[in-house]
């Protein structure tokens, strides 16, 4: 028997997911995933990235307006609107995120009606506190999860490698 890490929280678990979302985030500022759950199921998952077909800071610069960047749609913006455009009603569901949201996606999170916020760390400057409270949004903070990922193929008997013939090189 191999030896493996603990089996994650569903809190842990969803911020994982939140983290390894984030790994696909553009701007060199700031990467953030944010994962929407219902009922212990994923409705929809966004990081920090250009609108679609637009460049990426990390390819031409950062878009600074006030000292913030304005290139990209937020993390929490982009999973609520995968919502929107597949129809899914984010009414009564968690948000994990990888931080503190901004205070416009925290007041976007209240309006979809988002009940719940579970974050590890948090942003440089945000309002976003004030708003949950007011709309009594609970905010939970937690240990950042384990960032490894344990995946022991090795360690498994029913599986069955990929032969170096047949497996396709991932390209970024
Ligand atoms: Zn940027
Ligand atoms: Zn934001």
């Amino acid at each position: 028997m191999a030896k493996r890490n603990k089996r994650p929280s569903w809190d842990e678990y969803f911020l994982k997911v939140a983290m390894l979302v984030s790994e696909r985030a553009t701007c060199p500022r700031m990467h953030c995933g944010c994962v929407l759950v219902k009922d212990k199921q994923i409705l929809a998952t966004g990081y920090n990235g250009s609108i679609p077909g637009d460049d990426h800071c990390e390819d031409v610069g950062c878009m600074i307006v006030d000292n913030h960047c304005v290139r990209t749609i937020h993390a929490e913006i982009n999973a609520l609107l995968q919502c929107a455009s597949h129809g899914v009603n984010t009414f009564g569901a968690k948000a994990y995120i990888t931080n503190m949201p901004c205070t416009n996606c925290a007041k976007a999170l209240i309006a979809a009606g988002t009940k719940e916020i579970i974050i590890f760390s948090e942003y440089h400057d945000t309002l976003a506190e004030k708003f949950f409270e007011k709309a009594k949004v609970k905010v939970k903070r937690i240990k950042m999860p384990e960032k490894e990922i344990d995946y022991d193929i090795d360690s498994f008997s029913s599986a069955k490698k990929i032969l170096p013939a047949k497996s396709i090189k991932m390209k970024r």
